[in-house]
């Protein structure tokens, strides 16, 4: 197949955004689309997307093309728009396609990159579009590279204040002090060992200075608590704790942890002796201190009980189009290179650290703004928030460039 005469038309003006910060164009009607798509790579895959609102999903190539049934509203169409959003700053990730229907506007996000192994043309690349596909994983070794860039940015760029567009001081808007001394350690603290070892252990700190992570979460109804700290299990834990034995989303802080090349993480339910009232009493009245020092918190946010991992990301397998963008090296509306973009639809549902479980709980709130920094692990994938950036895995897509001073 090849693309149809509006498609070729977008994807010049992807490659080539003007000096404005949005890209809109009209598209063909939902009717003309589903017969466009027997013919043309990009309308075939637009049809095949879902699309949501808050309440509802329809695929227009299911639907009735003039109503899209759904499972209590009869949608008529209104408008169709597709759209890159584009910010000349940043790197073109996504592409946008809304339906504006009688109840409001349908929305489908198409990611989109070129394929970075294609240079064929010796003419400079220029073109804005991300170089590197969607993340396959949680915990590959490229979402890895994302979140150390997070805080290697973080504790290396954002070390002054930022500042307003009349040119004013914002207060408390910086992350990292360089020269500032390492924190206190808590009372106790898991030492995580290296990537290969099976446990971990806990530690009695004597007033360590050093860096280490801590973790927020849902608890929510265990039945089992033979791995948390109890009087009778504490000093098990100090010689070793079985990483096997513990709920998954501890075993994932845990990964997270180690490929920080951090050495220590606090957990509550490990770090407070659970059946110890003194115990618990004196060391909840420094929760304050323990977010409020660490390097990072890390969020649990897409799961509701601590089984459920901080690698929750709802990732779509990646099945790209690849479209040639200049089949005519002649042709003068062609100013960019050939070269081979390539569209899926978008691999991540949308999903923030607001919509999660987590949010939900009133204590989190405080964890989290106590925290200087916080990865939030939710099903639409990972992000950032520093008192400087605040970026979704999306915005940054593994890019080397990153996103600018970004308040999203
Ligand atoms: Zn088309
Ligand atoms: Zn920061």
């Amino acid at each position: 197949m090849a693309m149809c005469e509006e498609c070729s038309s977008f994807v010049i003006h992807l490659q080539q955004p003007a000096d404005r910060s949005s890209l809109h164009r009209d598209l063909k009607s939902v009717t003309a689309l589903l017969r466009s798509a027997s013919t043309c790579d990009l309308c075939n895959l637009i049809t095949g997307t879902e699309f949501n609102n808050t309440k509802d999903t329809i695929i227009l190539k299911t639907c009735d093309p003039r109503y899209y049934l759904s499972s209590d509203q009869s949608y008529k169409e209104k408008a169709m728009t597709i759209g890159g959003r584009i910010n000349l700053d940043k790197e073109i990730s996504e592409v946008t396609v809304s339906i504006s229907t009688n109840f409001g506007p349908f929305h489908a996000y198409l990611d989109v990159w070129e394929s970075p192994d294609d240079q064929t043309s010796s003419r400079a690349r220029t073109s804005r579009i991300r170089k590197s596909p969607p993340l396959p994983n949680d915990e590959s070794p490229r979402s890895f590279a994302i979140i150390r860039k997070w805080l290697a940015t973080c504790l290396t760029d954002h070390t002054k204040p930022r500042i307003d567009k009349w040119g004013q001081i914002i207060a408390n808007t910086i992350c990292s002090i360089p020269s500032a001394t390492k924190t206190r350690l808590p009372t106790r603290v898991l030492d995580v060992g290296s990537c290969e070892s099976d446990s971990v252990k806990l530690v009695i700190t004597q007033n360590e200075l050093g860096d280490y992570f801590a973790l927020s979460y849902c608890w929510g109804r265990i039945s089992d608590t033979t791995w948390q700290t109890t009087r009778s299990t504490l000093q098990d834990h100090i010689l070793r704790i079985q990483l096997s034995a513990l709920p998954k989303t501890i075993q994932d802080a845990i990964k997270i942890t180690r490929e920080f090349n951090v050495q220590y993480l606090w957990i509550d339910s490990l770090c407070i002796v659970q059946d110890d009232k003194d115990d618990w009493l004196r060391e909840a009245g420094r929760m304050c201190d323990v977010y409020g020092n660490c390097q990072l918190t890390i969020a649990a946010a897409g799961a509701s009980d601590s089984t459920q991992g901080c690698f929750v990301s709802q990732r779509r397998e990646q099945r790209p189009i690849t479209v040639r963008t200049n089949p005519s090296e002649d042709d003068e509306r062609f100013q960019q290179p050939n070269c081979q973009i390539n569209f899926a639809s978008a691999s991540l549902k949308r999903g923030g650290p607001s919509d999660g479980p987590l949010a939900k709980r009133a204590w989190v709130t405080q964890e989290w703004y106590l925290s200087k920094r916080i990865l939030f692990c939710t099903i639409g994938g990972y992000s950032w928030k520093c008192k400087t950036l605040a970026s979704t895995e999306r915005r940054w897509g593994g890019s080397n460039t990153g996103p600018g001073r970004n308040q999203a």
